[in-house]
């Protein structure tokens, strides 16, 4: 990763450019798998976080589950080889054609969120004559203490199933003939920097458990869903094992598996964006990098006020000025860092660190700027295009027969 000739693949396949370290995927799998060895859990990749087919199909071939929030997230773990017998379905408002295209590619789990969800379930599965496996999500209400925008384990998001109402959905999803309850989920929020809500959200469903299979309800699965932080500057991050350690002895006294949704801890940190610098404007208050990334290709710092490092990895001693490190949108929001120690000249390359996670994923074509291109580089440091750059012709497709 470290002696990756940038700039030269900035020159091959031009900026904004997303590059992604198979090697980085591989250990942040493998960082999974070793931890929690004494459980073999099915580790189910986000594919929120990063949905590039090349990304999934090698997460797959490691033996990876994946959690989808959309047909379409669907749609991509299939077309990249994924095995639908191990696709878990989450999130809040799916449609009636999502649940069929789900029951129809014969998926792993949906991870139901409400009550009128887990109704339309069953009408959709019997209208299809399927049976269609489920667990609940629940709110556990613990703080993850995390980014407002990212925290979603508390009463007050519109997350899953309140804890008090929990056994009732459970009774009511036994009592109907196209549902088959299969397991219990949870998901606190992302980029959580502390152990202890985890754990707290663990034993707040095996207390649930217990109380279910007091019901005769007897749960096949835990889903601890995602969340897992990672450093973007300095960050504490949890440590795996100890969240094995802690997790284990309570699943296997109770004959339950376990399944994980981890998305940013197994790609953020395996992706930088290359981005080249355009102008140096030195302005009355403060000076400005403008580069040819910008919001549209890196939203986060936008969104959620994130902070993503940045250097010159085209002339690492350049001398540093104190800059905000813009894009070209026009939208005050559109910058990449702000009061930034870099130094930059027309024409450098600077790497925009930790954008393996929620960065082309979440791409768009704000002011008609065509999507980047995304290269993967093998274990043996030989780079290959995964996703083409958009061209003129990409952004008038859905629209010009209309004219
Ligand atoms: C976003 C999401 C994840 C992944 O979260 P990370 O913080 O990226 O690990 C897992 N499960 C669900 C339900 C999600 O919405």
């Amino acid at each position: 990763m470290n002696n990756t000739n940038y700039p030269r693949l900035a020159a091959q396949y031009g900026t904004p450019l997303y590059v992604y370290h198979q090697a980085a995927l591989t250990a942040a799998f493998a960082a999974y798998q070793t931890a929690f060895s004494g459980c073999q859990p099915l580790v189910c990749y986000a594919v929120k976080a990063n949905g590039n087919l090349s990304v999934i199909r090698h997460f797959a071939q490691l033996g990876s589950g994946f959690d989808t929030v959309s047909a379409g997230e669907i749609a991509r773990v299939l077309a990249a080889g994924g095995d639908a017998s191990k696709i878990i379905f989450s999130g809040v408002g799916k449609t009636e054609a999502e649940m069929e295209y789900a029951l129809n590619a014969g998926i792993k789990c949906f991870n139901v969120e409400s009550l009128p969800e887990l109704e339309r379930l069953n009408d959709v599965a019997g209208r299809l004559g399927k049976i269609a496996p489920i667990s609940f999500r629940i709110n556990p209400d613990v703080d993850a203490k995390t980014h407002p925008y990212i925290s979603t384990g508390l009463k007050a998001n519109k997350f899953g199933i309140a804890m008090r109402d929990a056994e009732q959905a459970y009774q009511r999803a036994a009592s109907l003939p196209h549902i088959k309850i299969i397991g219990v989920d949870c998901h606190i929020g992302s980029q959580l920097t502390d152990l202890s809500p985890l754990i707290a959200a663990c034993e707040r469903l095996i207390a649930l458990i217990d109380k279910l299979s007091a019901q005769g309800i007897a749960l096949q699965h835990l889903d601890l869903g995602g969340g897992v932080g990672i450093v973007y500057k300095d960050e504490h991050t949890p440590d795996l094992h100890a969240y094995a350690q802690a997790v284990e002895p309570l699943l296997k006294a109770r004959g339950l598996s376990l399944v994980l949704e981890p998305g940013r801890s197994l790609v953020g940190n395996a992706g930088v964006l290359l981005t080249r610098v355009e102008y140096v404007k030195h302005g009355e208050e403060k000076n400005f990098v403008v580069v040819d990334a910008a919001m549209n290709d890196l939203m986060r710092p936008a969104l959620y006020q994130a902070y993503h490092a940045v250097e010159n990895v085209s002339r690492p001693d350049a001398p540093q000025i104190t800059a905000d490190i813009v894009g070209p949108i026009c939208e005050t929001g559109d910058f990449i860092g702000k009061e930034r120690q870099i130094g930059a000249a027309q024409g450098d390359i600077l790497a925009i660190r930790s954008a393996g996670a929620y960065a082309s994923s979440m791409a768009s074509n704000y002011n008609a700027r065509c999507r980047a291109a995304e290269v993967m580089i093998d274990e043996q440091g030989n780079s290959r295009l995964v996703r083409r750059r958009e061209t003129m012709d990409d952004l008038l497709a859905t629209e010009r027969e209309y004219l």
